[in-house]
């Protein structure tokens, strides 16, 4: 049986760690503040929202929420990101995802300024996490790390496998294993014999959105298993894209979905706007 990689506990003391950090930085007047900015009505980045409102709260960071109208112009969102950009009390923008899909979210990333951009999904910083230099990571692949260094998991010569090649998930995961010296194989919708390359995995990291989509049968004896998808079963219940209850009899260790990678997500995005406000004081 696994050992369970409990992503609400590490989170927990990240965020406590970081309650320690604002509250040095609040002493010399200076108070954290996250924009996010929401365009439509997406009901699951309502949900995200909160959670990060919530967590900003705990830790004692301000939080403003930008909510723009489905039928908002790239104009009027570039101009609100800035309007942020050059507002000195903001230390980091995020901006949810998915938005509309007439606006150009690849755009609007590119407008956040690198310093406040604590998803790290400004090009400037997805070139800086390629080139392993200091740079906003982004919260899911980053949270990930945190984990696996938290239960002492080795990476450096390992085999890592990760499915999924989205720019928010898979390729900064990719990025952030190479970094710590993993040997590392990224799948997609168009790999062949995926099994086969997943069965070789010491690190096995799923990030595709489909319920049950990892089996016993693609996971290797020991592997350690990091489950990203967040998923609605047929009851209407949240889950992740690996068959847990299989696939925890073989795993060495193993992320539940929920309680996992999510919570982390949220923590290091925390940790992304300390860092960012330290930087820019
Ligand atoms: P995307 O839909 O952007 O990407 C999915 C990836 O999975 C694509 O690269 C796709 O391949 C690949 N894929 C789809 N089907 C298969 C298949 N049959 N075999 C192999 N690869 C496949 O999703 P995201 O990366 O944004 O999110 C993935 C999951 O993670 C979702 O469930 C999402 O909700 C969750 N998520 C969770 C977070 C957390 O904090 N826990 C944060 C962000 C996302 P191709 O590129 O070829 O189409």
């Amino acid at each position: 049986m696994a050992i369970i990689l409990d992503g609400k506990e590490t989170a927990r003391k990240v965020r406590e760690g970081l309650k320690t950090e604002v509250l040095e930085l609040r002493k010399s007047g200076i108070v954290p503040r996250l924009a996010v900015i929401m365009v439509g009505d997406d009901n699951a980045s309502k949900i995200y929202v909160r959670n990060k409102s919530k967590a900003c709260d705990e830790v004692g960071i301000e939080f403003e929420e930008h909510l723009l109208s489905e039928k908002t112009t790239m104009k009027e969102l570039l101009g609100l990101i800035d309007e942020l950009n050059n507002d000195k009390k903001i230390n980091g923008i995020l901006l949810q995802s998915p938005i509309p899909s007439n606006l150009d979210i690849n755009e609007a990333f590119r407008r956040i300024s690198p310093e406040k951009d604590v998803d790290g999904f400004n090009p400037v910083n997805v070139g800086k996490l390629v080139l392993a230099q200091n740079t906003f990571i982004s919260c899911t692949p980053f949270g990930i790390i945190k984990i696996l260094e938290e239960y002492n998991i080795p990476i450096e010569g390992k085999n890592a496998v990760v499915i999924g090649r989205s720019n928010i998930v898979g390729k900064p995961m990719l990025q952030c294993l190479l970094n710590k010296n993993a040997t590392v194989t990224i799948c997609h919708s168009k790999t062949k014999n995926l099994k086969e390359i997943t069965k070789k995995a010491d690190i096995l990291v799923s990030a595709i959105g489909r319920p049950k989509f990892v089996t016993k049968d693609m996971v290797k004896e020991g592997a350690v298993v990091i489950d990203v998808g967040i998923n609605r079963n047929s009851e209407g219940k949240v889950c992740g894209d690996v068959d847990f209850e299989t696939v925890k009899d073989i795993a060495s260790s193993i992320t539940p979905v929920p309680g996992g990678v999510g919570p982390m997500t949220v923590a290091m995005l925390m940790n992304n706007v300390v860092k960012a406000t330290k930087q820019q004081n």
